[in-house]
């Protein structure tokens, strides 16, 4: 049988191992940590100790096709490593999604609607791009930023070089604060042959940066469904992409959809898709990334997902007595505030309409 090869072996390699193993393939995740949520999954090798290029020779010697879990993967040593071994999504999907600018740039290129933002390469331009995007504004640190870290509140009355420091300093990128009516994503996958398949899109909301539920239908109609699936296959398109996507939305009070960003992989957003969908969002990236065709995305029932976010966890006794829930855990030994400890997604009967 084939090995699919995963760079990261945290909740999301888990899931996409566990997928895999329903189709018989083998699983080597890359990870540090030889216990971490993968490693428990049937079938699944780590490779380890280390993230660095020996270890990425070492998957990518044991693996047929390598694919990743998160996108701040260092994309020369990775190209290095790989040698002959496909990679998918591509590495031009790494290298636009781990810099905001980069996406921003590309977006915006491809006629996708953003934020409005500039580049701040040092403390002392903040003042002058504060002052061109106008109102409250938000400065992110252009990489290895998620859940909301790595981000501050800024406006003509912050200390700039409070802001700056609190991110972590340069470089950095500065995002115009839109004032959205509420925030939506998209999964959807593309297949070697070009064809996309996306996921009705989510409703999502996040507390404190994290998202805390994605519901389906939501607040989205039909119309902004169309729309959104629209925009994340002009993406997949530009990119030649191979597998999973998320792509997350502002959605403004006049209905215009912005995109805030990209992630080349399975998404928290799409972890519904297991209770609600004939295929889950794993499944069909495994599918993508071995070549085979897509399967149908369609939707059995509305939904809610929320995450378990550290002590949530502890409610188990309570969830799993829910008789129209799926409780998902991610076998993390250590609850830590903020940590994603698993996922739990309620049923109802679908709705007309989206
Ligand atoms: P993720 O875990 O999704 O990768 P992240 O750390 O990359 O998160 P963003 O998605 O950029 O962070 O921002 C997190 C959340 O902060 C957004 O979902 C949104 O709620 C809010 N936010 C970010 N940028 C903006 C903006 N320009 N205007 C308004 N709200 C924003
Ligand atoms: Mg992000
Ligand atoms: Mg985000």
């Amino acid at each position: 049988g084939s090995t699919i090869g995963i760079v990261g072996g945290g909740q999301l390699g888990r899931m996409l191992a566990l997928a895999a193993a329903r189709f018989g393939y083998r699983i080597a995740v890359l990870d540090p940590d030889s216990g971490c949520p993968a490693s428990q999954v049937a079938n699944t090798t780590v490779v380890g100790p280390y993230d660095d290029e020996a270890c990425l020779k070492r998957l990518a010697s044991l693996s047929d096709v390598v694919t990743y879990e998160f996108e701040n993967v260092a994309v020369a040593p990775l190209r290095r490593a790989l040698g002959e071994t496909p990679l998918s999504p591509p590495a031009e999907a790494l290298e636009v999604s781990q810099d905001r600018v980069v996406e921003k740039a590309f977006l915006n290129g491809i006629g996708v609607a953003t934020a409005d933002w500039r580049a701040i390469d040092a403390v002392e331009e903040l003042g002058h791009a504060l002052l061109e995007l106008g109102g409250d504004c938000i400065l992110k640190t252009r990489r290895f930023g998620y859940d909301g870290k790595g981000q501050a509140r800024i406006n003509a009355q912050t200390t700039f070089t409070d802001a700056f420091e609190a991110i972590g300093s340069a470089p950095a990128i500065l995002e115009k604060k839109v004032p959205f009516s509420f925030e939506m994503s998209v999964v959807a996958a593309r297949g070697r042959g070009g064809e996309i398949a996306a996921f009705d899109p989510a409703e999502n909301v996040h507390t404190l940066g994290i998202l805390k539920t994605s519901t389906v239908p939501g607040k989205v109609t039909q119309e902004l469904a169309a729309s959104a699936m629209h925009v994340a296959a002009k993406i997949l398109t530009h990119l030649n992409y191979v597998g999973v996507i998320g792509v997350e939305f502002f959605v403004g009070r006049d209905g215009a959809l912005l995109v805030n960003e990209i992630a080349p992989r399975v998404h928290n957003s799409g972890h519904w898709t297991e209770a609600a969908c004939l295929v889950s969002q794993f499944e069909q990236h495994i599918r993508a990334v071995a070549g085979l065709p897509l399967a149908s995305p369609e939707r059995h029932f509305d939904c809610v997902m929320e995450n378990l976010i550290g002590d949530d966890v502890g409610r188990f006794s309570g969830l799993v007595t829910e008789p129209r829930s799926l409780l998902h855990l991610y076998g993390k030994a250590e609850t830590r505030r903020g940590r994603k400890m698993g996922h739990v997604t309620r049923i109802t009967p679908r709705s007309s309409g989206v």
